[in-house]
């Protein structure tokens, strides 16, 4: 019987450390790179079960990302494995060259990895400083004859505009299709603009050619704020793995509950309405491709994730393409009219914490963040 997919969840794995420097990372933005591995306060037993099918309502997505790579951090074979045996889905967001752990993780049970997909970042200007392009490739063919899902997404940059020949030639021969294409951010700004100096347009057109259905949904809604009601804090959430920090989205600044301190708590259910806190949604590839906003016009995930390579074969096994299908609209229940209403109520009859959140909110970009986040996370519980 086919699974259904009921909540999305964007975990945060706490680890600052990368064996990449891309310039256009949001941590060299923000100048936090550090060198050790987090220590996590938890086990992964006891993360799956604070994480368990009963508590969450059902069968979720979960996305593991690092603030650096994903993948270094020893615990998180066991992170992913505990998770996969609670009969989650699980995507792990790396850049494809930690071989050790990609080979831990590949040697879980064949009907666990039907349920894994790998994220690879093709970060192509690093690959080759580093010379590990060999590695990368070598590492998603592993990836392709397990039972495992991937994809490979490229981030584009005006220094790789140079390289797009290259890039095409390299995505044909070793993957047998052309990368998807996702959109760099200038985190050091208020508004999250687009990392580019070209206009939209221009930028449109020097990537266009790799018909990427991700880069053509991201880029018109790149710096649009969102005014929809949006279920995010009830179908889909940010969860921090290291603390257990549950928030109802990116840079929300109160947090809901802490997941992991009391595992029988029922999970709340807050959702941001038509109260977006950031300025655009700019993972709304997965946000509302997933369809944490109803109907919102997206393509279906399966679209934005799989290509066809040149064989006939695909990048999402059949298990992914069918949950890839799916969106959180279409297999949750919706909030009545009325309903909607009350919680827009709710959320504005609280003027004194809406506005010291909007004074505050400054505070929380760029190089200020890391001065204020302690103080911030004070004020605003
Ligand atoms: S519109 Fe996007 S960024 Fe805003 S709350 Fe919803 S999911 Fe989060």
């Amino acid at each position: 019987m086919t699974d259904k997919i009921v909540k999305f969840l964007e975990c945060y794995i706490p680890v600052k450390t990368c064996n990449f420097r891309c310039h256009y990372c949001y941590i060299t933005q923000n100048n936090w790179w550090g060198e050790k591995l987090p220590e996590f306060k938890y086990s992964p037993e006891h993360m799956a079960k604070a994480l368990s099918k009963e508590r969450m309502g059902g069968t979720c997505l979960i996305n593991l990302c690092g603030g650096g790579e994903t993948l270094l951090p020893p615990e998180i074979t066991n992170i992913v494995r505990c998770l996969l045996q609670e009969g989650h889905y699980v995507m792990v967001v790396t850049n494809t060259t930690i071989s050790q752990r990609i080979d831990e993780l590949l040697s879980l049970d064949k009907d666990l990895l039907k349920r894994l997909f790998f994220k690879c970042s093709f970060q192509y200007l690093e690959l080759k400083r580093t010379k590990l392009m060999d590695r990368f490739f070598d590492n998603i063919r592993k990836i392709k004859a397990s039972p495992a899902s991937f994809t490979v997404e490229l981030t584009v940059v005006d220094e790789l505009v140079p390289h797009i020949p290259d890039i095409k030639k390299v995505c044909m021969k070793e993957l047998g299709a052309l990368c998807h294409l996702t959109i760099a951010r200038d985190e050091t700004k208020t508004s999250i603009p687009r990392l580019s100096n070209y206009s939209e347009e221009e930028f449109r057109q020097i990537w266009q050619d790799f018909k990427s259905p991700m880069f053509d949904f991201k880029l018109p809604l790149f710096e649009k704020k969102r005014t929809e009601f949006c279920y995010a804090g009830c179908w889909s959430y940010c969860l921090d793995m290291g603390t257990g920090d549950l928030v109802q989205c990116y840079r929300t600044s109160a947090k809901l509950q802490n997941l992991f301190e009391d595992i029988d708590a029922p999970i709340k259910s807050c959702p941001v309405g038509c109260s977006c806190p950031n300025p655009h949604c700019w993972n709304n590839h997965s946000f509302l491709g997933l369809g944490c906003i109803p109907n919102f016009p997206a393509p279906r995930y399966a679209q934005i994730r799989d290509r066809i390579c040149k064989d006939g074969s695909h990048w999402l096994k059949p298990e992914f393409i069918d949950i890839f299908n799916q969106r959180l609209d279409e297999n949750n229940p919706h909030f009545t009219k009325k309903e909607m209403e009350k919680i827009e109520k709710e959320y504005h009859k609280k003027p004194f914490k809406y506005y010291k959140y909007l004074i505050l909110r400054p505070f929380t970009f760029g190089k200020r963040k890391q001065k204020y986040t302690e103080k911030l996370k004070k004020w605003s519980r």
